[in-house]
């Protein structure tokens, strides 16, 4: 299949007319073909218009449906096959394996959401018979059910170009809701957005929806994301990148004259705390599987564990000596982008200049393009709390360890934490009384809380949360992975005495859809 470099507006192919995107091979810092011409304000207004019109249509669709259509997305992006594959290494510089990898999740994902919808849970029904008799007053009859807020904007990551782009969680989330999607695609995978761009645009057309049920927008940020979280017809914005992206769309959208949420995923360092008991029986262990975690992907995880909070001591002493050992040993590794290259390496120096970090190793330099080159740095306790700087995300395979003089120390360092995606904890079991004192500000400071395992890897499945208070997230009530990110793009209607032949089918007396509702204060089934 080849590329046509055409934005994707509705069922249109239409060329872009402002400044071209191209992408880049990050191997090799060559340009790749075709050029992806920016859209205009007339491809925002255009597919804006086309969202809107598909809105009330698309979000009446039934449970089945929408189901079905989830699942030909899911269908059409595994038959891109090898063509898929091939574009996203050469895009992203990543591993075919992990492509591989993505292209299942992206899948699971999409299918994991038609059995969502299916089961109707996410409608939240709430019925409250009619009470003619009560006194003083009667009580009318009282009926909820969850509708879409309208249509999104989602912007694709740059580091899942599938799992967190086009297809990805936001936009299988948003479909599933029953919200419009417009995609801004990002610079860095435009080849990939387009065919996964026409996988979806061949399962609109299959399932006979409106066509505005989804498009894909190239183009700078500045012009088509502002102007798509400026439009009057988007009601929420779905975002994974920088803090200072995700922090100019909020703005933006508080702005508007009627203000939207927007659920940014932005920076977090996912701190690990090594209780005594752990690190003295397995101090080893505990410093492979971090670096192990810490070099993943080049460190290009939004929940790489950037943070090692540790009694000092011979054991963590011990600890920094394996990991630091581990570091020196890793190879360089191709970042995603030239952008993200220089955004690590300048944060690195100043990680290395600054009076309050020590440099304990450094990982094998890269003789290629934009290689990142793992580093692992100690810091005391006091001199982190004093300096909030060391807290700045550095994307890549960098860590700070921080020495703390004992338990209470470690407190204070986690209090003074910013929020966090994952809190992870590694103890045994005469560690417990320990952690217990420290869990509860874990909760206050983190979307997930991990004991004895290491935060890169995120299930897709109905209890995870990917969120977690500012700067994690701009939302802190939200997940972004798992099947509770559909609840970010509804709301609760309240219908009260509506005739039963006006109402929607999941709230009509006789449950013709057969749901599991809360009736006058019960749950049926
Ligand atoms: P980014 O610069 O935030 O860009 C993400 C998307 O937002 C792009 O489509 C970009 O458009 C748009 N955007 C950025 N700034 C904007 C603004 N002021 N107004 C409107 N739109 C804006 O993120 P990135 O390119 O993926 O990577 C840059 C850095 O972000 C990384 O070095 C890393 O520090 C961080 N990052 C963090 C995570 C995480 O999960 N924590 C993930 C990815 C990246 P353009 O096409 O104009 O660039």
């Amino acid at each position: 299949m080849s590329l046509s470099g055409n934005l994707l507006i509705g069922q249109r192919a239409v060329a872009g007319t402002q400044t071209p995107v191209h992408a880049i091979n990050p191997a090799t810092n060559e340009r790749l073909e075709p050029a992806y011409l920016g859209g205009s304000r007339e491809h925002v207004e255009l597919a804006c218009s086309l969202a809107w019109d598909a809105f009330d249509r698309y979000r009446e669709t039934s449970l089945e449906a929408r189901a079905v259509f989830l699942e030909r997305i899911a269908q059409h992006i595994e038959a891109l096959g090898d063509t898929l594959v091939q574009r996203a290494v050469a895009e992203s510089g990543l591993p075919q394996a992990r492509i591989q990898g993505e292209i299942g999740r992206t899948c699971f994902q999409l299918r994991t959401f038609a059995r969502t919808v299916r089961a109707g849970e996410w409608l939240d029904v709430r019925v409250d018979q009619a009470l003619p008799e009560r006194q003083p007053l009667p009580r009318p009859d009282l009926r909820q059910r969850h509708i879409p807020l309208g249509p999104v904007a989602v912007f694709g990551a740059s580091n899942f170009p599938l799992a967190f782009s086009v297809a990805g969680g936001d936009t299988a989330s948003a479909l599933a809701a029953g919200c419009p999607v417009i995609v801004k695609a990002h610079s860095a995978h435009p080849g990939t957005s387009e065919l996964v761009g026409r996988a979806i645009q061949q399962a609109v057309r299959e399932c006979d929806l409106p066509e505005g049920v989804f498009s894909l927008l190239y183009g700078s940020g500045t012009e088509i994301g502002i102007g798509l979280v400026n439009d009057p017809r988007i009601k929420a914005v779905g975002f994974t990148g920088s803090r200072s992206g995700g922090m100019a769309l909020t703005q933006a959208a508080q702005a508007r004259p009627e203000p939207i949420p927007v659920y940014a995923e932005m920076s977090s360092i996912n701190p690990v705390f090594l209780f005594e008991s752990a690190l003295r029986n397995r101090g080893a262990a505990l410093a492979e599987g971090f670096v192990a975690s810490l070099n993943q992907g080049a460190g290009q995880f939004c929940t790489n564990p950037g943070l090692v909070i540790a009694i000092k001591g011979e054991a963590l002493d011990a600890f920094i000596t394996t990991a630091a050992d581990a570091i020196i040993r890793s190879p360089a590794q191709t970042m995603l982008t030239p952008g993200i290259y220089n955004a690590y390496s300048n944060g690195v120096q100043a990680l290395a200049s600054n009076a309050n970090a020590r440099l304990q190793a450094k990982g094998v330099a890269g003789d290629g393009h934009n290689q990142c080159q793992s580093h692992l740095f100690v810091s005391s306790a006091s001199d982190f709390m004093r300096d909030h700087a060391l807290q700045a995300e550095v994307f890549g395979s960098a860590s700070l360890v921080v020495q703390c003089d004992d338990l209470a120390q470690a407190r204070q360092v986690a209090e003074q934490l910013e929020g966090q995606l994952t809190a992870t904890v590694h103890m045994d079991a005469a560690d417990s009384e320990a952690v217990a004192t420290l869990l509860p500000t874990l909760e206050r400071k983190a979307g997930r809380i991990l004991v004895n395992g290491w935060p890169t890897g995120v299930e897709v499945c109905d209890a995870m949360v990917h969120g977690g208070p500012f700067p994690a997230t701009s939302d802190a009530r939200s997940t972004s992975v798992g099947t509770a990110a559909i609840l970010r793009f509804l709301r609760p209607v309240c219908y009260q005495n509506v005739p039963d032949d006006l109402l929607p089918p999941a709230i009509k007396q006789g449950n013709p859809l057969n749901l599991r509702r809360l009736v006058n204060g019960q749950r049926e089934h």
